[in-house]
């Protein structure tokens, strides 16, 4: 155990169901601390460059259009364990097969539009982070 670091996305789905707050109060609850916030709206290549590794999935295109039709959430969570914290707090990918009390289980719409991102390990955390704040932003 250690203190991490960890990038959250709350999805264009997320802002469109008015649910930020309850987001944010779930990852407060859980111990993580917003460290740093910032809500954008991203174009094709930022969308494109962060989710880069889904290249050759069937779904990266619908993905792409996903995660620019609207503003998203950008934050940067820290605590104990944050990056496996998160993932617990978001549930699984599929909504359908999020465990209850999890962000995917209440509000994700499918296993496409589902509320929240969260960085999978430490590389990516450091490389999501980075991609989208300056060290200056971030308030540890
Ligand atoms: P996670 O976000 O849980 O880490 P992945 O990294 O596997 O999941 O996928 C990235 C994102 O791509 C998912 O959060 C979801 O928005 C989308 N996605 C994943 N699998 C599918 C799928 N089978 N069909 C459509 N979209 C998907
Ligand atoms: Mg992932």
């Amino acid at each position: 155990m250690s203190i991490e670091q960890t990038l959250s996305i709350i999805k264009p789905d997320g802002i469109e169901k008015n649910v930020i707050g309850e987001c944010f109060q779930r990852f407060e609850k859980g111990g993580l601390k917003i460290v740093a916030t910032k809500m954008i709206h991203m174009d094709r290549a930022k969308a494109e460059g962060f989710y880069a590794v889904h290249k050759e999935r069937p779904f990266f295109n619908s993905l792409v259009e996903f995660m620019t039709r609207g503003p998203v959430v950008v934050s940067v969570l820290e605590g104990e364990n944050a990056i496996a914290k998160n993932r617990e707090i978001m549930g699984a990918t599929d909504p359908a097969k999020a465990d209850a009390g999890t962000i995917r289980k209440d509000f994700a719409s499918n296993i496409e539009e589902n509320t929240v991102h969260g960085s999978d390990g430490p590389e990516t955390a450091k490389f999501e982070i980075s991609y989208f704040f300056e060290k200056n932003e971030i308030f540890s």
